[in-house]
């Protein structure tokens, strides 16, 4: 049994953490707008001390994916769960590989998932406040906190190449060896390093490390690189730089400048803490920044089988032409999820179910589809739609009704549970479409559907005795044959008394409205798709899109893009947000209504 959406929220250390710090009045004590003078500062805003602040910082370099999604459902939901406030950060340090139409997605992305970072502004009555952010507009302040570290004796200037850096900084088992330029005078550091902003050095030629302890048993705290030298042109600061801070500098002072009070990252970061600690610390001691300053809580990322995250195989799927585009909706992106038909409620219901731990794990794809039809099933209507068409023809039909142009009035529930929502109605006609593997022409044992002399009822309509089936020159059966059982029309009194054990779905030939509809399915064949040294693309599903020419009823021919329908028997399907219109109506499926994976 799964949890209502609406069930209250399991709790988890990081809730305690927050419910700790306001019992206690961690931050109760912060100063209003943090350093004075410091622009950085003012743009997050003046502090409530009663308020808890998170972050989202991803990196523009890429489409976000479910496990971002869970990130997002994290940091937003826990601000929004405490009256707090959480700031969108785009993780622009890297010059080389962010783009604005990431940027763009990633915004949209949050937007969607039923997020936003506006708080009422204090300043203005009336009006809103962004919370959203760039690491690169503090630039300056990075640059300045470098010099700081340098004059306290904190930094140094290393010249040495980065192989030699690299083979210096020694592994677990052994201690890192100093670098000769570690002893540098202050003014020399201060000048190399100033030489490096300027433009005097070559790429690659020096960086900037802090000054720790190079046989550290944590090797981040080996002597770790502050700047380095790129000249590169960066889609916010132009070419106003030509030396970047490094992730592990910029992300803490990130957090202090925007006066986040918990930053939550995945547990690739927990040996990042001390590193985080002695920084933010450092620069409070130098005066740069305030206590009390942010801490950093990891909780396990989420890992979901039969599914790639890394964005580097993501981008080769979509660049070698795999899937279409970064939102197909075979992909985990969160484009490629809303495409299939997930929706904000589904995902944010699966970052809750999975919850929040100390300990990694995979969880299985099943639990995101079940977390969709858990979403989808009391509010998506019903639809008849017929996938792998056959026709069946009621053979006394013009007896029956008195011609064979007559069409007799149907009716089905919008949806079962919710009669408020009203009726669909469509006709009955002399032939109509049925499911290809509903009819056996010698049944197997158990088939109960269509086979000569058994009867049926088509589904909101009449019970139908199959009399026999007509073939090609192949012997494909080509049509299904069938008599109209007399009083037995749903809704009608005594329909039941005649006794069926197969239900067929259909659809009226002559008033179906075609439609394309794209089966998707898991995009791998290995739950574990890069396992190992396997090469992801070598278990690729080559069944993970079919495409059917199906038959609707009339009432889908209203749909928008992006309505979602339960298509009775088959699982729930989205009208294609992209290539969905009147004149070609596209659905995908998003959830088959039962898991059948492996069968
Ligand atoms: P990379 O650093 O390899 O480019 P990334 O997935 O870490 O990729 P970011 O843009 O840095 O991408 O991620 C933004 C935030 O999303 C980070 O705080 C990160 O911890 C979080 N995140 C990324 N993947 C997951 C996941 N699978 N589960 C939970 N959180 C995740
Ligand atoms: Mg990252």
């Amino acid at each position: 049994m799964t949890a209502p959406a609406d069930a209250p929220k399991p709790s988890n250390f990081l809730r305690h953490v927050i419910e700790r710090d306001l019992a206690e009045g961690t931050y109760a004590q912060r100063h209003f707008g943090g350093t004075p003078g410091d622009g950085a500062h003012q743009s997050a805003g003046p502090l409530d001390p009663a308020k808890i602040r998170t972050r989202f910082p991803p990196e523009p370099n890429g489409y976000l994916h479910i496990g971002h999604a869970k990130s997002i459902c994290l940091n937003f939901g826990l601000a929004r769960d405490y009256g707090g406030i959480c700031h969108l950060r785009f993780d622009d340090t890297n010059p080389e590989k962010e783009e604005q139409e990431y940027v763009d997605a990633i915004v949209e992305a949050v937007q969607w998932l039923g997020f936003d970072w506006e708080t009422p502004d204090p300043d203005r009555p009336g009006e809103m406040r962004s919370h959203l952010y760039f690491a690169s507009d503090y630039f300056d302040f990075m640059y300045r906190a470098a010099e700081a570290l340098i004059e306290a004796g904190l930094a140094y200037v290393d010249e040495q190449s980065a192989d030699e850096i690299r083979a210096t900084r020694g592994d677990f088992g052994h201690a890192g060896t100093n670098s000769p330029y570690r002893d540098r005078t202050t003014a020399e550091n201060l000048a190399r390093f100033r030489d490096m902003r300027d433009g005097k050095l070559p790429d690659g030629a020096a960086v900037l490390r802090a000054k720790l302890d190079m046989a550290s048993p944590n090797i981040n705290l080996r002597d770790p690189t502050l700047y380095r030298i790129k000249r590169a042109v960066h889609h916010n600061t132009g070419d106003v730089w030509c030396i970047y801070p490094m992730y592990a500098y910029a992300h803490p002072i990130e957090d202090a400048l925007e006066n986040i009070t918990h930053s939550i990252c995945t547990l690739e970061f927990e040996d990042q803490r001390p590193w985080y600690d002695w920084l933010l610390d450092t620069l409070c001691d130098l005066g740069l920044l305030v206590q009390p300053r942010p801490h950093q809580y990891e909780f396990a990322r989420l890992n979901l089988t039969y599914i790639v995250t890394s964005k580097r195989k993501l981008r080769q799927l979509v660049d070698e032409g795999h899937v279409q585009g970064w939102d197909d909706p075979r992909l985990p992106t969160i484009a490629g999820l809303r495409r299939r038909g997930y929706t904000p409620e589904s995902l944010q219901l699966l970052a809750e179910r999975s919850g929040v731990s100390k300990a990694g794990g995979w969880l299985d794809y099943s639990t995101l589809e079940i977390a969709l039809r858990d979403d989808l099933d009391p509010k998506a209507p019903r639809a008849s739609v017929v996938l792998d068409p056959l026709r069946l023809k009621l053979v006394d039909f013009t007896e029956v009704f008195g011609s064979d142009a007559h069409r007799e009035p149907c009716h089905a529930p919008v949806h079962p549970a919710k009669p408020e929502l009203g009726q669909r109605d469509f006709v009955l006609g002399n032939e109509v479409w049925i499911e290809r593997d509903d009819f056996m022409e010698t049944p197997a044992k158990g088939f109960f559907r269509l086979f000569p002399g058994n009867k049926v009822r088509l589904k909101y309509g009449y019970v139908v005795e199959c009399t026999g089936c007509e073939k090609d020159a192949q012997g494909v059966v080509t049509a299904v044959l069938a008599k109209l059982v007399p009083d037995t029309k749903s809704g009608t009194p005594g329909a039941d008394k005649v006794k069926v054990k197969g239900v067929v779905t259909w659809v009226d030939v002559a008033t179906a409205w075609p439609i394309e509809v794209r089966l998707y399915d898991r995009l791998f064949t290995e739950a574990q798709p890069d396992a190992g040294d396997r090469d992801f693309l070598s278990v690729l599903n080559p069944r993970s899109k079919q495409v059917a020419s199906a038959y609707a009823e009339p009432s889908l021919a209203s749909a928008q893009p992006e309505a979602r329908y339960q298509f009775e028997r088959h699982g729930y399907f989205v009208a294609d947000r992209v290539d969905h219109g009147v004149q070609r109506p596209v659905f995908n499926r998003a959830v088959t209504l039962k898991d059948s994976w492996g069968k």
